[in-house]
């Protein structure tokens, strides 16, 4: 439901995640999930999860199913005990999350309301005369988060990340990224028709008549693909200094004179502006270029569907089911639309996080795992200051300076120290869509009230369930929320082994993202600014080449191969924390009993790594993520990290040509 500004974060993981989490083994491993007529030297994904995907087939109201998603399943069915409860007594710190959860399980109270919470939003739209009349409406409609045209919000000043700044970013776009407008095979060309057609569907159905639903549409689309034109790429937005251009408003006003900036700024109330991040100022050229040539009628029915598309989801059943049919079953294969209940959850997750997270850190995540954690990326830390020394590549200039980078890496373990005050947020019984609302203008307001403060670091851009972490590189800190400091990843009951594999190889992946294509060009406190000297910076790069070249040669589904330069960062991760989490294993002082389950310490650990990583994903899926997401899928990410690794192949004692050992293994960490 949220749209912020997370150009930057690094994540570990797909937004989403196993089993019921009882080991059945004495190692902790997954027994099961492994294909013993696989050959781990050949195929070590396959032996690790080949048993785990013939038993897990996807559930029909998924478009992939993996083990992250077992255990956000698992989270999910914690969270919904809370709700339900909250729901039936929603008094005191239930309240909000009660009336939250209840209203959004009302779904008779919601199809009784209709579309009649968006009609004071509609009544605007169309009273607009001119062009003029626009910022106040698109003010007004960002108040609510709605995608209407670009994006705006607060967020560090790359170059000087202690201060927040305003920033205003690409957006306005419905498909997933940029390329979706522009790539010319037939798949692409076919999905395109049929938003054009789900647009169509959703003006109708709010209340536009049939035909010119279908004409609308038609326009909607126009707008769309002018935006995109304007807009970068999904792989080029990874390079920061592609997304910073601080300028004054004067300055975007000029870029932009079809636009009244100021009258934008008042209308959603934001702080005195003196500067911004224009991420990219050839969007906003390509904007002012489109309203100069745009009828207003067109542009009316852009931001009439843009507000529909973003309240979809809790309105009536018949939005849903048409939002359903285009984003779950054209988009990514799923046949079936989620149980009301996980949608619910989901979305108070959203909007209510850190009040229900609360309850959600008290059941599953004690002091002794949050000691056990730290201790385990303390240990890692150590083992990349380690790593950092031992590099032949490396000048000791550049050595230097990234130690003082690693030392102050912040670590962020479980839940915030301080939790979210939700008090003037305003939650009503029965007013589902009203809710989401005012959730949505809290949210955008809590964004625009940091605009000229300095930065708070303590705050978290993940809720305490999520099953996924990151790395911030403006604030150079590491972010594990409870969620997924659980099994498979982490169990106190677990060899260690077993867990340095799963969430060390986790804390690893996190800290190399300090330092890999994107983040080695950020600082210790967050920065945008060079420390390497050109001759590192030209080793790291010659070496990043390599798994740019070794992950473009791995086919995601059919004809679609992996995008080496978007994944990059993610397979650097992945490969130096592996390393990193193997080195602490091996040097920590954890028992290592000689065989558990018929597996060595070794072998148990690149188990442990592997069975994180099981998945099956539907081709639709297949095709979607290797076009947007900078994470390989489940079975890149465990050979293509194996395979650079002659760690891995003595474990198994793999011959020197077998498939899982590259003949020139690829090393930045
Ligand atoms: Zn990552």
């Amino acid at each position: 439901m949220k749209r912020l500004f997370s150009a930057l974060v690094l994540f570990c993981c797909p937004l989403v995640a196993i089993s019921d989490g009882q080991s059945k083994s004495e190692s902790g491993l997954e027994l099961s999930a492994i294909d013993k007529t696989a050959e781990p030297c050949t195929d070590f994904y396959q032996f690790a999860c080949g048993g785990w995907i013939k038993n897990n087939p996807i559930p029909s109201d998924r478009s992939r199913w993996g083990r992250f998603d077992e255990l956000q399943d698992r989270n999910n069915e914690i969270l919904h005990k809370v709700l339900e409860q909250a729901a039936a007594n929603p008094a005191g710190d239930n309240q909000k999350i009660g009336d939250y959860y209840g209203s959004c399980m009302d779904e008779s109270a919601i199809n009784a309301q209709g579309v009649k919470g968006l009609e004071p939003l509609f009544t605007k739209i169309d009273a607009m005369k001119t062009a003029n009349d626009l910022a106040p409406i698109v003010a007004e409609l960002h108040t609510y988060q709605v995608n209407a045209l670009f994006g705006f919000g607060s967020e560090a000043d790359f170059k000087d990340a202690s201060l927040e700044m305003a920033i205003a970013d690409q957006g306005g776009m419905g498909l997933p990224e940029r390329d979706y407008y522009t790539r010319i095979d037939e798949k692409s060309a076919a999905l395109r028709k049929l938003y054009v057609e789900h647009v169509g569907k959703m003006l109708a159905l709010a209340g536009t008549p049939e035909a010119q639903a279908t004409a609308g549409a038609e326009k909607v689309m126009a707008i769309e693909i002018a935006l995109a034109k304007g807009a970068l790429d999904v792989t080029s937005r990874r390079d920061p200094n592609k997304i910073y251009h601080k300028l004054t408003p004067q300055e975007l006003q000029a870029m932009t004179p079809q636009f009244q900036w100021q009258r934008y700024f008042s209308g959603i109330g934001a702080p005195p502006i003196y500067a911004l991040n224009v991420t990219e100022p050839d969007f906003f050229k390509a904007l002012g270029k489109l309203l100069a040539s745009t009828p207003i009628d067109d542009v009316k029915t852009y931001l009439r569907w843009q507000l529909i598309h973003s309240s979809a989801a809790i309105l009536p059943t018949t939005f849903v089911n048409e939002n359903f049919a285009f984003y779950g079953t054209a988009l990514t294969g799923a046949p079936e639309l989620r149980p009301r209940w996980k949608r619910c959850v989901q979305y108070t997750d959203g909007d209510l996080g850190e009040a229900l997270g609360q309850a959600f850190v008290k059941e599953t995540f004690g002091p002794e795992a949050k000691a056990d954690t730290v201790k385990m990326v303390h240990e890692i830390e150590a083992s990349l200051s380690k790593d950092i020394d031992s590099l032949s590549w490396m000048t000791d200039t550049t050595k230097r300076e990234a130690k003082v980078k690693l030392q102050a890496v912040a670590d962020k373990i479980g839940y915030p120290d301080k939790w979210r005050d939700y008090s003037a947020l305003v939650i009503k019984r029965g007013d589902a869509l009203g809710n989401s609302q005012r959730a949505n203008e809290f949210e955008f307001h809590r964004q625009l009230n940091k605009i000229g403060k300095p930065t708070d670091k303590s705050e978290w851009g993940m809720t305490p369930p999520t099953v996924n972490a990151y790395y911030n590189p403006l604030q150079n800190n590491i972010n594990f929320p409870a969620g997924i400091l659980q099994p498979p990843f982490y169990n106190v009951k677990n060899d260690p082994a077993v867990n340095y594999g799963g969430v060390g190889a986790v804390v690893g992946h996190e800290l190399t993202h300090g330092f890999d294509d994107q983040g080695r060009q950020f600082d210790s406190r967050g920065n945008l600014k060079d420390w390497w000297t050109a001759e590192d910076a030209k080793a790291f790069t010659d070496r990043a080449q390599c798994f740019v070249d070794q992950y473009s040669s791995y086919t995601a589904v059919d004809d679609v191969k992996l995008n080496g330069k978007l994944t990059l960062g993610e397979n650097a991760a992945d490969n130096g924390g592996v390393r990193l989490a193997l080195m602490s294993y091996l040097a920590g002082t954890a028992v290592k009993p000689a065989m558990l389950d018929g597996f060595s310490p070794e072998q148990r650990f690149f188990l442990g790594f592997a069975q994180v990583w099981c998945e099956s994903r539907r081709p639709e899926v297949s095709r979607m993520l290797a076009q947007v997401d900078p994470h390989s899928p489940g079975r890149n990410r465990v050979n293509g990290v194996v395979s650079n690794m002659p760690e891995f192949a003595k474990a198994f004692s793999c011959k020197a040509d077998a498939p899982m050992v590259r003949q020139t293994p690829c090393r930045v960490w």
